[in-house]
């Protein structure tokens, strides 16, 4: 058996937290698109892979492919943690997950007056630690049952969503009203000094944009609020909640490592509790909790005598070691019972039902809702990388299965027509990975030399590909074959209608030229399509001074809306637009179309 040198591991440890929070808050950093769509060869694609820490993610892997029966590309690298984790046990807990570090963090923050005997005995395994294992049976169970509501207590989706909505664009604000008060000082060093902290954050604390999301404060609160319940006990979180630790917790039932205790050299001096983030009993006496342990190597850092070390390689005595989780049978079972019973809850629910709202607008290249409800695991990825802030969480607008998943909300802003950057950013497939091309229903063969379509069923095992999905359901049908680009002699290309994420309808009773005789044209300017989805008819009436005048009045063409929401972002009316969207005649429904009445018979 080869005994790990302790101390040197316990740095290493450290070291290798420090650098993987570092690395996920660059890559959350960087899911903000700041160039421009103006003369852009080809899709706008993102630099780094903002999805990584995502798709490295078991538990996100786990229950998409129980929910969809198919494994999305990126979720491959979900087994660069999970197959190591049957050898090694729960390392990701305590060398590499962002929460897990953040939770460390502020557990190491506790008032010294809990040292001492107290924060020993609250550091001891207690049988509640087994909570996660039922949260993990829950959610596995209603994955099973076709949702992916596991993101939400997921921890990676987790840290994703309420750092990327809510405390960064806190943290923004915070600075972009400091350098505002510091430029205004009179003092020129001041304002050098604004000049400095500016040029040093630019990106990542200080952003040229100022985010702001719908829901940020209820998602900032419960963040800070989980942050804070490490300063009662340590790592609550991870120790009782977290469905991914359980997970890696279980695989860590296999692992070669092993905690061997020398009851004869431990003099009970309790140290090796005092830092363990597990909980997990590593003092000799009480059997080690295998599955609980995060790997710190705290203990053995703090024990005096060597009473306790790791050791690799050798079957070890079970009088010392309990080897699977401490979860009970039957509240296993109450579990599995309850994540069947969530789904048909949670659609049941009144009021709640799909497409009861019509402001569920959602991203260009989402997919059908049911299908969209079973891959969303609620990052914000989407949200985060929307150069327009135009996706925000939803609350109940989608029901309570979708908390918190993407809506459009086009007076905050609209979806621009040459991004495709949502689809890039999901790293589930809830929003498919859509070229511009295929988003403005242009002819694949118009895409400029050298331009690289997307993927669409790209990567190992990919979700259904495009022509199995009902992207392009729903009325009107495909257009019939097209030439080739003329002169190429490439053979006729298949063209598509746009993708449609709503369609646009005017309130008459506000809009200016039709309630009030006053020429506005600001929504058909706004308006992207070519041609125009929205157009003026100019109408002779009669003005208050019963004067005879000719005003423009706007409608809309529901073949060429898209629902981009431009119409709406634009309109002057401030406080409740004139024209708005909703999602009626979407591509990705077959059901929330117009019944457009048949043309009549001549
Ligand atoms: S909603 Fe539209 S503008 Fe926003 S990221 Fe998606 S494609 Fe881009
Ligand atoms: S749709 Fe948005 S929130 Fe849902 S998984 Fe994709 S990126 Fe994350
Ligand atoms: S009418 Fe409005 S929603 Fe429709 S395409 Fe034009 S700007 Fe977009």
């Amino acid at each position: 058996m080869a005994v790990l040198s302790q101390p040197t591991l316990a740095r290493l440890r450290r070291v290798s937290q420090v650098a993987f929070v570092a690395a996920f808050l660059f890559l959350l950093f960087k899911s903000e698109f700041t160039g421009s769509f103006r003369g852009a060869v080809g899709d706008v694609r993102l630099p780094w892979p903002v999805s990584l820490f995502l798709e490295a993610d078991p538990l996100s892997a786990l229950t998409t492919a129980l929910s969809t029966r198919t494994l999305y590309r990126g979720l491959w690298w979900s087994l660069v943690v999970l197959v190591p984790t049957f050898f090694l046990g729960r390392f990701f807990c305590g060398w590499i997950c962002p929460l897990g570090t953040l939770n460390h963090f502020f557990g190491s923050l506790r008032s010294e007056k809990k040292r001492g005997k107290s924060l020993i005995e609250s550091n001891r395994y207690k049988p509640w630690q087994a909570t996660k294992y039922y949260i993990l049976v829950v959610v596995l169970v209603a994955a099973a049952c076709g949702t992916a509501v596991a993101g939400i207590v997921d921890p990676i989706p987790l840290t994703v969503r309420s750092l990327g909505l809510a405390l960064l664009p806190g943290v923004h604000y915070a600075f972009g009203s400091l350098l505002d008060v510091w430029y205004q000082s009179p003092v020129r060093w001041v304002r050098v000094g604004a000049d400095i902290v500016q040029f040093l954050l630019q990106g990542t604390l200080v952003t040229f944009r100022q985010p702001h999301f719908r829901q940020a404060f209820i998602l900032g609160v419960m963040f800070v609020g989980l942050l804070a319940l490490n300063l009662r006990i340590t790592r609550f979180w991870c120790r009782a909640i977290c469905p991914l630790g359980a997970l890696l917790g279980l695989a860590s039932r296999w692992s070669f490592v092993h905690l061997v205790k020398d009851q004869a050299r431990c003099d009970t001096c309790n140290r090796c509790l005092v830092h363990c983030q597990g909980g997990d009993d590593p003092i000799p006496g009480p059997k080690w909790k295998k599955a609980e342990c995060h790997l710190c190597f705290n203990c053995v850092g703090d024990c005096p005598t060597g009473g306790i070390a790791f050791a690799i390689g050798s079957p070890v005595s079970l009088s010392t070691t309990v080897e699977v989780p401490q979860a009970q049978r039957r509240k296993l079972i109450t579990g599995a019972v309850a994540g069947a019973a969530l789904v048909p809850l949670l659609r049941s629910t009144t009021g709640l039902k799909v497409e009861a709202d019509s402001r569920l607008i959602r991203p260009p290249g989402a997919l059908d809702e049911p299908h969209f409800l079973e891959r969303c695991i609620r990052c914000g990825e989407c949200m985060k990388v929307c150069p327009n802030n135009a996706l925000h969480p939803t609350f109940m607008e989608g029901g309570l299965e979708a908390i918190w998943s993407p809506v459009l909300v086009p007076r905050v802003g609209y979806c621009e027509p040459s991004c495709v950057l949502c689809g890039q950013a999901c790293p589930t497939g809830a929003i498919w990975e859509i070229t511009v091309a295929q988003k403005l229903g242009k002819p694949s063969g118009m895409q400029t030399a050298g331009e690289t379509p997307a993927p669409l069923a790209a990567g190992p095992l990919a979700a259904r590909p495009l022509a199995a999905r009902p992207l392009a359901a729903g009325p009107p049908a495909a257009r019939p074959l097209a030439a080739g680009p003329s002169g190429t002699g490439a053979p006729p290309v298949q063209t598509a209608n746009p993708i449609k994420i709503g369609t646009a309808f005017y309130d008459q009773g506000r809009c200016l030229p039709w309630a009030m005789a006053t020429d506005c044209i600001v929504c058909e300017e706004w308006c992207p399509t070519s041609p125009k989805a929205i157009y003026l008819v100019t109408t002779d009436i009669t003005d208050a001074e019963s004067n005879s005048k000719s005003v423009r009045r706007p409608y809309v063409d529901p073949k060429r809306c898209i629902g981009c929401g431009a119409c709406e972002y634009a309109c002057p009316v401030k406080d409740r637009p004139a024209v708005y969207v909703t999602s009626v005649g979407e591509t990705r429904s077959k059901t929330n179309q117009f019944i457009l009445p048949a043309a009549p018979k001549r």
